[in-house]
């Protein structure tokens, strides 16, 4: 912590940092968090010039190096995920690629898990291959398959958890001793549970990656990004984003700085809402089976209650009757946004088979698990009753009432 008031602040709570933590006391004097929208910052001299291009002294030369409004961000998140750095993106995307383009090279080879987000599937799948570098989708479950598939060229375990949108949990403990018998890093994307629910770091894994866009932020507003870790893993990140440029802007952060300060509250109200829908879900008729890791009858409830401190918001459930009941059932509802985002305030609904996994064919989404009378919730913060009564609207058309 870089802060001055880095001595209390470090020993604070999660609650505590998630307000405090990332504003310097000199910025303070606005009580707020300013955003510094300069691309370029001045130097008093050309002494100061020349020691601050050369890192000599710390302090802001161009905004693809530092902005204080983006690293008031990254100590922020910092210090929720327990890393020692933290580097902003402009996405969750960029997050990813600066992670890979870093601590990857020609003839790497990367296991990753199948059920990660589709752009990640692509990312290694059409970009990282063009360098060499090999990947290998292996179940996120089954962790003997990933053992299996490990080569001595094998540098990088990638993976989410809970998975999107069946709520699959892999036993972070488990693979954080897999990346280490293998040698190789393992690298978690923490979108759907954030800081205030998991600490993948303090459970193992080497970095953390995150789409900010979703619960960080909350609100659906702005894109963002970061990769968070140990100095060792994250300072050459630092290096590709200034070399390379995929960096946050100080607006964004500014937005992601106030999203942090409501996190703990939002995931608490995100996690009681979700529980609440799931379990009536399942007495409903014409549900089949509800994916939700908070429900004791999911297979991942005991892993997820051991590693998480809460289930996240994010319910698939599986209608009878196939796609045309799921199309049915969203296409009479009212209040629920018909979108592919999560982590919104607003609860939004998809049907996976046809959009998030559109691209893969018939016998991979079979292979998934995701079945054509599926259909995603992302629980946003809405009354309870509200989304109850618009999922009835949903149920009485399937039922043809
Ligand atoms: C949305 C998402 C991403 C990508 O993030 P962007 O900010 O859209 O680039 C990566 N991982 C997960 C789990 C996501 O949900």
């Amino acid at each position: 912590m870089t802060d001055d008031s880095g001595d209390w602040l470090s020993s604070s709570g999660a609650r505590t940092q998630a307000v405090r933590a990332g504003i310097r006391r000199t910025h303070e004097a606005e009580h707020g968090e300013p955003i510094f929208t300069s691309s370029s910052f001045l130097f008093e001299s050309a002494e100061d010039a020349e020691a601050k291009f050369a890192g000599e002294i710390e302090g802001n030369v161009y905004s693809r190096y530092t902005n204080p409004t983006v690293r008031g961000f990254e100590e922020r998140l910092c210090a929720l995920e327990q890393g020692e750095v933290a580097a902003a993106t402009a996405s969750g995307m960029s997050a990813i690629l600066a992670l890979c383009m870093t601590h990857l090279r020609s003839g790497d080879h990367v296991l990753c898990s199948q059920d990660v987000f589709g752009a990640t599937v692509g990312l290694f799948d059409n970009v990282l291959k063009k360098f060499g570098v090999e990947v290998s989708f292996v179940p996120l479950t089954q962790i003997d398959a990933w053992r299996d598939a490990a080569t001595p060229r094998t540098r990088l375990l990638f993976l989410e958890t809970p998975s999107n949108p069946l709520n699959a949990i892999a036993d972070l403990p488990a693979f954080a001793q897999l990346s280490r018998d293998l040698d190789a890093m393992l690298a978690v994307d923490n979108c759907f549970c954030t800081p205030a629910l998991q600490n993948p770091l303090a459970l193992g894994a080497d970095i953390v990656t995150h789409s900010a866009t979703k619960y960080l932020d909350g609100q659906g507003r702005v894109l963002g990004g970061a990769v968070v870790g140990s100095e060792a893993l994250i300072a050459p990140v630092v290096a590709f984003n200034r070399s390379c440029g995929p960096t946050m802007s100080a607006f964004n952060a500014w937005i992601m700085l106030k999203g942090l300060e409501t996190l703990d509250l939002r995931m608490r109200a995100h996690c009681q809402n979700a529980q609440g829908l799931a379990e009536w879900l399942t007495e409903q008729s014409g549900v089949e089976q509800v994916h939700y890791c908070g429900l004791t009858s999911h297979p991942g409830h005991a892993l997820a209650t051991s590693q998480q401190r809460g289930f996240g918001a994010v319910i698939a459930f599986e209608l009878a009757g196939g796609r045309e009941a799921a199309w049915r059932f969203i296409n009479h509802t009212q209040l629920m946004s018909l979108t592919a985002n999560l982590g919104d305030a607003k609860t939004t609904i998809i049907h996976p088979a046809s959009t998030t996994h559109g691209r893969l064919t018939e016998g991979q989404r079979a292979a998934a698990g995701i079945s054509e009378g599926l259909v995603r919730i992302a629980v946003g913060l809405e009354d309870l009753e509200d989304l109850q009564a618009d999922c009835l609207k949903g149920f009485s058309a399937v039922q043809g009432r």
